[in-house]
């Protein structure tokens, strides 16, 4: 009786810590209790080595994932009766078949690790990308370009976390890691969870298809939040599509965007005479506002003040400048608040934003 009761229990705890190896709650990652984080040190550092790392990493989990069931049938044996008490027969069926499944396991790390790694998934896909025919020139690439701060990373305690960095888009999930060179990829957006508001913010889960042009990858899919998508579309470009019209609800800066531009479109413009040289903040198009005060000094704090700087910003990066500098756990108050001038600092509203149009059109 004694037994059956602690070997319910045992069971009931190795199935409880079985489920969160193979699907990791956040507190469960964090305490480091996941196979991944136990032998971390092994893997050497993910900032200096990061495919190596990887390669480790995903092998550790498959070993340590296949060997669960082994574990199971050790815990249970030892603990029901003590060790020593010959096996019925279905139990031993079960440990043989739990024991291949940890050694096919083994048996594949041994091979990639007496192979060198060559033989790994991800050696292959970086193979195929190399010019020499050897995967540690792309490696090296792609590590070099992981170590930059200037890349875009989803969440690092998440267990599937997408990279992308100038050349290559990375997937990282338990067992693989996912590579493309983004010359070689289209991101199709396929579908948007419903929208759920945070603290003002509505963020919103977006799945994107990232359809491989290289015959070696097959296509999978990424999650991003619909406030990292901007990010993920500013790197990829016109490689993101979205050719079946996913709704994507719009970010705050975004909506406050729109309602800046509709009230400085009610603002009366001003003529210049100069040229307009290139928006400083996006360059993408010429400077489009200036300042030319005619609020009557409205509102509260700090007075309006005059601003003879020329004109330098587009109307999107002036309302994006203006949205920065705003309480930002307060938006309802952004359009009746005032900001300073990028150049000047002189306090403006926005009531004091004005369309340029040049004297020649
Ligand atoms: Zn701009
Ligand atoms: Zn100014
Ligand atoms: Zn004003």
């Amino acid at each position: 009786m004694i037994a059956h009761t602690s070997a319910g229990l045992w069971t009931l705890f190795y199935f409880v810590f079985a489920l969160c190896q193979l699907f990791p709650p956040t507190e469960f990652i964090t305490a480091g209790l996941t196979a991944e984080k136990l032998f971390a040190s092994l893997f050497g550092s993910e900032h200096l080595n990061f495919v190596n790392y990887h390669m480790k990493r995903t092998t550790c989990n498959i070993v340590a994932h296949l060997c669960l069931p082994l574990g199971y049938c050790l815990v249970l044996w030892w603990t029901a009766e003590g060790p020593g008490r010959p096996l019925a027969s279905w139990e031993m069926a079960a440990v043989i078949s739990s024991a291949l499944l940890a050694a096919a396991g083994l048996l594949r790390w041994y091979h990639w690790w007496r192979t060198d790694w060559c033989s790994h998934p991800l050696a292959r896909v970086l193979t195929s990308y190399s010019e020499t025919g050897l995967w540690r020139q792309t490696a090296s690439e792609v590590n070099r370009e992981f170590r930059s701060v200037d890349k875009f990373a989803t969440d690092a305690i998440a267990a599937h976390r997408v990279i992308i960095t100038d050349n290559w888009l990375i997937k990282l999930t338990p067992y693989t890691v996912h590579l493309l060179h983004v010359d070689h990829v289209y991101l199709d957006l396929e579908s948007s969870s419903e929208p759920h508001v945070l603290s003002e913010r509505t963020c919103q889960t977006v799945t994107c298809r990232v359809v491989s042009m290289r015959p070696a990858v097959p296509d999978f899919v990424i999650r991003v939040t619909s406030e990292q998508l901007p990010e993920v579309r500013h790197r990829l470009g016109r490689r993101v599509r979205n050719l079946r019209n996913v709704v994507i609800h719009q970010t705050l800066t975004e909506r406050f965007v729109d309602a800046f531009r509709r009230v400085v479109h009610e603002n009366l413009p001003v003529v210049v005479t100069e040229d307009l040289e290139q928006c400083i903040g996006c360059g993408e198009v010429p400077a489009g506002v200036r300042l030319a005060r005619q609020c009557g000094q409205m509102g509260p704090g700090e007075p309006c003040r005059e601003c003879n700087c020329r004109p330098m910003w587009c109307l999107d990066c002036f309302a994006k400048w203006f949205a920065s500098r705003q309480d930002q756990d307060q938006p309802e108050t952004w359009l009746a608040s005032k900001c300073p001038c990028p150049t000047c600092r002189s306090t403006f509203c926005v009531l004091d934003v004005r369309r340029v149009l040049p004297a020649h059109s």
